[in-house]
């Protein structure tokens, strides 16, 4: 097992777009075990490569109690339908804050072994979805925030 350390806000690593994956080979498989493996706590529903430290575009997911990832994903449909539950981030850890996002989203990719995958999601998982795929374009959670909200997460980030 290797549960993998989360880097937290403040660390370049989660600012900068990752890259895409190239090479499906045994680097690509013990990144993807290593996300699976450090996913599989409680409490965690996602976790992209930037997390653990590395700028590859890739990510897991566990939610209701299903585990999987995806590689190079696109976030290929949201819907306009949104919700506004309070979502977290492991590498903010302490802030929660209601955050827009899409009720129903889709995610196209790939598996580690390079064969294409769908993952479609509602609820929790159309979150995960959407907050995993920004982790790879280098934003996290906080930038989606709006109004009193927003004021909310800073005033709590600025207090730790
Ligand atoms: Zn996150």
């Amino acid at each position: 097992m290797t549960i993998r350390p989360i880097r937290e806000l403040g660390d370049p690593v989660l600012r900068t777009p990752a890259d895409p994956v190239r090479a499906f080979d045994r680097e690509l498989a013990a990144l993807v075990r290593d996300l699976e493996e450090t996913v599989d706590h409680p409490g965690r529903a996602g976790l992209a490569a930037p997390q653990i430290g590395v700028g590859a575009r890739a990510f897991s997911y566990n939610i209701d109690g299903v585990i999987g990832h995806v590689v190079n994903p696109r976030l290929v449909e949201v819907s306009e339908e949104t919700q506004d539950g309070d979502e977290g981030c492991l590498s903010v850890p302490g802030i929660w804050a209601p955050t827009v996002r899409a009720m129903h989203a889709v995610v196209e990719g790939f598996d580690v072994h390079g064969e294409p995958v769908r993952v479609a999601g509602s609820g929790l998982m159309a979150r995960c979805l959407q907050h995993e795929v920004d982790h790879l374009d280098g934003k996290v959670f906080l930038d989606r925030l709006t109004g009193d909200a927003r004021k909310a997460a800073f005033r709590a980030l600025n207090s730790r």
